[in-house]
């Protein structure tokens, strides 16, 4: 059980921790069959997740059942449960048999008055009760800073020090509200680890656009742990998405990553469908449109070498390039679409025919199917008869 997740402790690497199947499902409107989050799991352990926080036992009922049965698979990844800082939430997550848990409690002042209605030395104490009660227990525990980045500085180095003398594992830092912005991240957490000495997982939120960008500054900064979901499912405007960090990660900080990158699309399908959430055309990694190119520019220099507008190719996360035919494009564009139905234009042709295309498009207001393209073909072969009848 969790030998993934056991291993990647010792061997240093960055450890993924998907958040899909608790903070992804407490999306507004967002709801899972058990079925569903079953098959979720199973998916998120055979691409190669580290950790899975699989909901919140307790809520009882489905949710408690459906974690104990996502325990019962066996999987190669950790199966964490999400707890308050209470003895009971911690209890029920044991009967399901998980091997991790995660200890959440808020240490910013305004949750801490307004939202707890309590003082910070109440927030400690009960913290160190529960970590210690899941250490005695066995499992595997994250304490959770709730919206740890509008806390107090030296509250939050208290806290978090006071999680590690009562044996936690590791913090995760939670921008709950999303108002970090990446360099201050980096400063962030270098100083955290600095203080503390102690494992930090970033939990980051998109409510400027800047959850993925976050997570990646928290883990240059040294972050071991990065939190994610499928597709950026989460509160509000959603988590950092495990697609965009995993590949950003692998082309734009050169990490080496064992997690299988062809199986992305068919998952974030799936968690698409699941979540009733549809990908979005330019969602970044797995949208329709990452591979589409339509401008003349680009599809000529695409289709001279793909390199010149893309950086990985589509094949690697099960995509496919396309050229689309619209009011952007060029006449190298209609060459090599026409050259797929076998058909050979001269350049003198693919710029009338082109020039017919730019017409309907505007007309139209979009871009055209391959069979459209077709019949501006036809037209245009028609017009050509007549026109060298007539001129005989
Ligand atoms: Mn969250």
């Amino acid at each position: 059980m969790a030998k993934r997740f056991q291993e990647a402790l010792k061997d240093g690497s960055i450890i993924f921790v998907d958040t899909t199947l608790r903070d992804g499902e407490q999306t507004a409107g967002v709801v899972f069959s058990n079925e569903e989050k079953i098959r979720i799991a199973r998916m998120l352990d055979s691409i190669g997740v580290h950790q899975i926080e699989a909901g919140i036992p307790a809520m009882e009922g489905d949710e408690k059942q459906a974690i104990a049965d996502i325990v019962g698979l066996n999987l190669q990844a950790s199966i964490m449960a999400w707890n308050r800082a209470n003895i009971n939430d911690i209890k029920r997550s044991l009967e399901c048999g998980v091997d991790a848990v995660a200890i959440s409690i808020s240490t910013s002042d305004i949750h801490i008055t307004h939202k707890l209605r309590t003082s910070r030395e109440w927030v400690l104490e009960n913290m160190t009760k529960a970590v210690e009660f899941a250490k005695n227990a066995g499992v595997y525990v994250s304490v959770n800073a709730e919206d740890a980045s509008r806390s107090d500085w030296d509250f939050l180095v208290q806290f978090a020090r006071r999680a590690k003398e009562a044996g936690a594992d590791r913090l995760r830092f939670c921008d709950t509200v999303g108002v970090l912005e990446p360099f201050k991240t980096y400063e962030t957490i270098s100083r955290l680890l600095e203080a503390t000495g102690m494992e930090i997982e970033m939990h980051t939120h998109n409510d400027f656009g800047m959850a993925t960008a976050n997570a990646l500054a928290g883990v240059k900064a040294g972050a071991r742990f990065v939190g994610v979901t499928v597709n950026g499912l989460g509160e509000r405007a959603g988590n950092a998405a495990l697609e965009e960090v995993a590949m950003a990660l692998k082309y734009l900080f050169g990490v080496e990553l064992k997690v299988k990158i062809k199986d992305f699309l068919e998952l974030c399908q799936y968690v698409a469908r699941a979540s009733g959430r549809p990908l979005s055309v330019h969602k970044p990694i797995v949208g329709a449109n990452t591979f589409a190119h339509e401008s003349g520019i680009h599809a000529d220099g695409v289709i001279k070498n793909p390199h010149t507008y893309e950086v990985f190719s589509p094949e690697e996360i099960g995509l496919e390039r396309q050229i689309i035919i619209g009011k952007h494009s060029g006449s190298h564009a209609i060459i090599a679409k026409f050259k797929e139905y076998g058909i050979d234009l001269s350049r003198e042709e693919a710029e009338e025919i082109l020039a017919k295309v730019r017409k309907v498009t505007v007309n139209l207001k979009r871009t055209l199917f391959d069979k459209e393209l077709m019949y501006i073909y036809e037209d245009y072969l028609h017009e050509k008869r007549n026109a060298a009848l007539g001129g005989k």
